[in-house]
């Protein structure tokens, strides 16, 4: 059996996966926020869903961060008490066996790319349309980490072909304009909505207002899309993946990864032709929030 830990900013989910990846248990506490009292939680939680399911499991956790494999430190996890700490060594002390730790983005890309919306495709960028903005790259099976541990962090790459009302775009958090993730996060989408009209809707709202013949919010829609689409233009003419899939809260936006697709031959390099189409298929998420949980279960392959 797989456990799978998805260590959160306000929950640490825990799920456990029959070999076939059927979900055997799921147990959820709200996180410390203490990184001793963080290790001790984990595993509390492994010890229950061994007790459940009557056996032993490998164990992978998603972090909103990385470990930098030369010191074994956690860094850039927006849940500061981990940061600087040997999560995965101090883990595997704690639970008897090799523990893997890997970003929650990655993790949600390894979820599909294993058996959801990607299953077995070759190449696999998973996206998250949230309150942020990440990314995690799919290569046979196995994350790319990349040599900055950045593989796939899309986020604060500059929207591509900006018209010139987008310019100089919206200020980021990371200090820059424009940023993909400021585009195209939830707050995103409201802010350009409430800036174009000067009515402050939730993400919801606009959504339900463009469905019901608003025209405002049909325009806010139709320019996420057409944003998304050029982003996503771009990383396909870098990475060129088989599939493409969208999750977090913006991908259940209706029709989303439908009306993305119908764009990108506007800007995918040298497509276009209907007798040359663009073969990157863009999808939703088929986990949906269980995906991170599910991932970090896949962290151990069945050839591990
Ligand atoms: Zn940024």
């Amino acid at each position: 059996m797989r456990i799978g830990i998805d260590l959160g900013g306000t929950k640490i989910e825990a799920i456990a996966l029959s070999p076939a990846g059927q979900e055997i248990a799921r147990l959820r506490v709200t996180t410390p926020r203490d990184y001793a009292a963080s290790l001790d939680a984990i595993a509390g939680l492994v010890r229950e869903l061994e007790r459940a399911a009557g056996a032993a499991g490998t164990v992978g956790v998603g972090i909103p961060g990385t470990v930098v494999p030369r010191t074994g430190l956690v860094k850039n996890a927006n849940s500061t008490w981990l940061n600087g700490q040997p999560l995965e060594r101090d883990l595997a002390g704690r639970l008897g066996r090799p523990v893997r730790v890997m970003n929650d983005a990655n993790c949600f890309a390894l979820s599909e790319a294993t058996d959801g919306a990607a299953a077995g495709a070759p190449v696999v960028f998973g996206v998250i349309l949230g309150t942020g903005v990440g990314g995690g790259i799919v290569v046979d099976g196995r994350c790319l980490a990349g040599a900055n541990l950045i593989a796939g962090e899309w986020g604060h790459n500059p929207l591509p072909w900006v018209t010139p009302d987008e310019q100089p775009g919206p200020p980021c958090y990371c200090g820059k304009r424009g940023c993909v993730e400021a585009w195209l996060s939830g707050p995103g989408f409201e802010r350009d909505h409430a800036q174009h009209t000067g009515v402050t809707l939730s993400g919801q709202e606009i959504v339900g207002a463009a469905a019901s013949g608003d025209a405002g919010a049909a325009a806010t829609l139709a320019r996420y899309h057409h944003r998304l689409s050029r982003a996503i233009a771009s990383l396909i003419n870098v990475l060129d993946p088989d599939v493409v899939v969208l999750g977090g809260g913006m991908s259940n936006i209706v029709g989303l990864p439908e009306a993305t697709s119908a764009l990108l031959p506007r800007h995918v390099f040298a497509v276009g032709a209907s007798s040359d189409p663009v073969a990157t298929r863009v999808v939703r998420a088929a986990h949906g929030d269980s995906s991170g949980v599910r991932g970090a279960a896949w962290l151990w392959p069945a050839s591990a």
